[in-house]
C-alpha cells in the first residue's frame, strides 16, 4: 500500500520559516552532532540570531551548515528552496522552471538555477540492480539543432531527431536510466553489465542490441514483441514501458521539448520521482543526504568546514 501523500499542509507544518529550514539542514549535515574543531570533541551548538550559523556552546567557534550545499551561495530564502524541492519532488508529472518562477515569485533566471541545482540532486546511484530486471530502450524527442551525430552513426540510428534512452528496472525495486548514442549492443551491453548484478534475470524484447547478454552471466529472457507477444508468464517488459509513458507524457506536458544535451538530467528527474513514488515524504527523501553530498564527499563527516570570517 502506498504511503499517505505528503501534502502542502505537511510542508508548511514542518518548514514554517527560515530557521526551521536551516535547522533541518543542520541536522542533516551533522546527524550525529557537531565535533567542534577547536574543542576537538562533540559539543552542543546553538543557532546564532540573524545568521545562518551555529556556535559551539563551550568555545563559541562557528559552523556553517549551508557550506558545501546547493544553498551555500544563494540569496534566495531557504524556504523558497525547500518549497521548490517540495514541488519538484511531489509533482507527479514534473514541473518546469517557468512554473517554479510563478510559484516562488522569483525571476526566471533564479528559478532556472534552482531548478537545475535541485535536479542534479536527483541523479541517483544506489548500487547495482539484482533479482528480476527489465531492460528496455526508448526514443525521446529532442531538438535536432542540439543533436550532433556520433562518429560513424547512420541517420536511421538517430530516428530523425529522437534520442535513445536505455532503462533497467528491478521489479519491486529501483530504476536506472541512461541516455545512449545508439541502441546497438556496443552501447547497451556495457550499461547492463555496469548496472545489473551478474546472475540476475534480465527481461528484454527481441532487439538485436541485447543478444549476447547471456555471455555476461545474466539469465536472459526475451519477449517476442514482433510476434505480438507482450507477456509470457513473467517474461515481459511492461513495468519499464509504463515508466517510458510517464516520462514522455511528462516531458511533453511540462517541458514541451528537451534538448538532447539536457535529456539525461530530465530523465534522472523522472526516474528519481518514480523511485520515490511510495515514500511518505518525497521532499525529505530528496533532501536527506543529497543537499549535503558535496560537503561529505569533500570534507568528510567529522571535519566541519572552516568558513568563518
Ligand atoms: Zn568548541
Amino acid at each position: 500500500m502506498a504511503a499517505p501523500k505528503y501534502t502542502i499542509a505537511d510542508f508548511n507544518r514542518d518548514y514554517p520559516d527560515e530557521d526551521a529550514c536551516l535547522e533541518t539542514v543542520f541536522r542533516m549535515v551533522y546527524p550525529d552532532g557537531v565535533a567542534c574543531r577547536k574543542c576537538g570533541q562533540e559539543r552542543p551548538h546553538s543557532k546564532l540570531t540573524g545568521r545562518k550559523a551555529y556556535s559551539c556552546n563551550y568555545c563559541g567557534t562557528h559552523v556553517y551548515p549551508l557550506a558545501g550545499t546547493i544553498f551555500e551561495k544563494s540569496t534566495t530564502a531557504l524556504k523558497s528552496w525547500f518549497y521548490a524541492m517540495f514541488l519538484m519532488a511531489s509533482t507527479r508529472c514534473g514541473i518546469s522552471a517557468k512554473q517554479l518562477e510563478r510559484e516562488l515569485g522569483v525571476t526566471y533566471k533564479t528559478a532556472w538555477r534552482m531548478f537545475d541545482q535541485i535536479r542534479k540532486l536527483m541523479d541517483e546511484d544506489d548500487g547495482p540492480l539484482w533479482g528480476e530486471v527489465e531492460v528496455d530502450e526508448t526514443f525521446v524527442g529532442g531538438k535536432l539543432s542540439n543533436r550532433h551525430r556520433q562518429n560513424g552513426e547512420k541517420f536511421h540510428d538517430q530516428m530523425a531527431n529522437k534520442v535513445a534512452v536505455v532503462g533497467a528496472m528491478q521489479r519491486g525495486g529501483k530504476l536506472k536510466t541512461q541516455v545512449v548514442p545508439n541502441v546497438r549492443k556496443t552501447a547497451l551491453i556495457p550499461l547492463v553489465v555496469e548496472h545489473v548484478m551478474p546472475h540476475a534475470t534480465v527481461f528484454t524484447d527481441e532487439a538485436k542490441g541485447y543478444t549476447k547478454l547471456a555471455d555476461h552471466g545474466f539469465k536472459h529472457r526475451r519477449v517476442n514483441h514482433s510476434a505480438k507477444v507482450y507477456v509470457s508468464g513473467n517474461v515481459h517488459t511492461n513495468t519499464i514501458e509504463g515508466f517510458w509513458s510517464l516520462l514522455k507524457n511528462g516531458i511533453r506536458g511540462a517541458h514541451h521539448a528537451v534538448g538532447a544535451n539536457k535529456l539525461q538530467t530530465y530523465v534522472d528527474e523522472y526516474a528519481f520521482r518514480y523511485n520515490h513514488r511510495d515514500d511518505a515524504e518525497p521532499l525529505y527523501k530528496v533532501l536527506k543526504g543529497r543537499v549535503t553530498k558535496t560537503r561529505h564527499g569533500r570534507y568528510g563527516r567529522y571535519a566541519p568546514l572552516d568558513t568563518a570570517g
